[in-house]
């Protein structure tokens, strides 16, 4: 069987990686080099067990955010009829009641997909400064304590291990933390790592494979003859034919399938990212951190530590808010105010793939057999690449998967063969 994967970031390479082992012909075309879409530059926390952003409590910050352009979550007023609908269809999925259906499916794969990031590293020894020595949540305020306490104790329910740590045990774990923590939670079997490390890594090992992982090469458009898909035709004209098509190409998905006729409700949800270097000889941290009521992930990374975070939906650009970057070392400050001086090193934003119900489209496309869609992981993409990677090989190798995947089905958005 010949494959054609269009997209080369995590979810792409872990597609080629699998699918070459598990012996299929495999052609993956990236259009500028492995791994420089939101991959590049994500905070390389791999979260299992993380319930999706469609959740209680988002709906009410997403509108109170509309005024407030440093918030988290931040939704900039504009008159967009897709991203209105996509809020609506959002909203919908904003209950207590979608998010315990949504980790029926989630669950099981952030289990796998940690099992798998343990076998990859062993097996296939990639230097990307893997530490499995979990994450620690912390909180300034009662009520943000409230908030990661009750989702600690929910996403136990589904096998996932935390701690409930007091502001002193936390601060004897990270010293930088300072006196105004209150306390957090602790999730132990979370693991970090540098994503680019990972996927180049990854992409090393699959060529090895015999895939080949093709860049500078953009999918035009997907080949359709007698309603099957035949391959791919390429920015540069050239044609790739194959069995089957995986689209992977994260937020900048939606052109591929518009010129099928089909739709899928993915919004781009920008994140950004600062790198900082202490400038004298002392580590910035030593743990890794989420700091809790401003969604900012701090990571040491070997060389740096990585500042990221944020939640903007404003549409297919990469525009740097500086306002918004900046917040990143500015909330840093207010939960680790013992950071020695740092320079910065890289400023990044990067485009996560969201669809409305939080959850990935991963499977086939009914109305055109031989495509797939493996897309929309929003902020779960590094932690569930390796999972979404097997269970498409499975798929194309078997037509049956090893976890039940009904509810990431990419047609689900609506009936009759339709993304949305
Ligand atoms: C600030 C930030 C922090 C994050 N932190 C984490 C984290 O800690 N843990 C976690 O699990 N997730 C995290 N995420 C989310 C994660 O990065 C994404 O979910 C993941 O990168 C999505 O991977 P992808 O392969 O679908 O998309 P991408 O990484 O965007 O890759 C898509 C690729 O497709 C290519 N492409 C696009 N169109 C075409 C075309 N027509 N033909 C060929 N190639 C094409 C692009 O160039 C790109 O390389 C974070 C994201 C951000 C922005």
């Amino acid at each position: 069987m010949r494959v054609v994967i269009a997209g080369g970031g995590v979810i792409g390479v872990c597609c080629a990686y699998y699918l070459a082992k598990a012996g299929v012909e495999v052609t993956l075309l990236e259009r500028a080099d492995i791994g420089d879409g939101a991959t590049f530059g994500n905070a390389g926390v791999i979260a299992p067990g993380h319930t999706p952003i469609a959740k209680p409590g988002r709906l009410k910050q997403a509108l109170r955010s509309m005024l407030q352009p440093l918030s988290p979550f931040y939704v900039p007023p504009r008159l967009n009829l897709s991203l209105l609908r996509w809020l609506f269809a959002f909203a919908r999925h904003c209950t207590q009641r979608h998010v315990t259906f949504a980790m029926q499916t989630l669950g099981p794969m952030g289990h796998a997909s940690l099992r798998l990031f343990d076998e990859l590293i062993a097996e296939e020894e990639l230097a990307c400064g893997y530490r499995r020595a979990g994450f620690y949540e912390v909180c300034l305020s009662e009520g943000g304590l409230r908030a990661v306490t009750e989702e600690a104790a929910f996403v136990k329910g589904y096998g996932f291990d935390s701690r409930a740590l007091s502001g002193a045990e936390l601060r004897e774990r990270e010293p930088r933390l300072g006196e105004s923590i209150i306390g957090g939670v602790w999730y132990p079997e979370a693991a970090t790592m540098n994503p680019h490390g990972f996927v180049t890594e990854l992409a090393a090992r699959a060529r090895r494979l015999g895939a080949a992982l093709c860049t500078g090469k953009e999918v035009a458009a997907v080949l359709v003859e007698s309603g099957r898909v035949r391959g791919v035709r390429t920015r540069q004209g050239e044609l790739v034919e194959a069995d089957a098509v995986v689209l992977a190409a994260g937020a900048y998905t939606v052109p591929l399938v518009r010129q099928l006729g089909l739709k899928l409700p993915l919004e781009p949800a920008k994140g950004y990212h600062r790198d900082a270097v202490a400038t004298s000889s002392e580590p910035l941290l030593r743990e890794s951190c989420v700091l809790a009521e401003r969604l900012v992930f701090c990571t040491p990374m070997h060389a740096f530590t990585r500042f990221a975070g944020t939640l903007e939906f404003s549409g297919v650009n990469h525009d740097i808010r500086r306002p918004r970057l900046e917040q990143l070392t500015r909330a840093a400050r207010d939960y680790f105010p013992h950071l020695p001086p740092f320079e910065i090193v890289s400023e990044w934003c990067g485009l996560r793939p969201c669809l409305p119900d939080g959850l990935p489209a991963i499977g086939a496309v009914q109305r055109y057999p031989g495509l797939y869609v493996a897309t929309g992981h929003a902020m779960a993409g590094l932690t569930l690449g390796p999972i979404t990677g097997k269970l498409v090989a499975e798929l194309l190798t078997t037509g049956t998967t090893s976890i039940d995947i009904t509810a990431l089905r990419p047609d689900r958005f609506s009936g009759a063969g339709q993304l949305a």
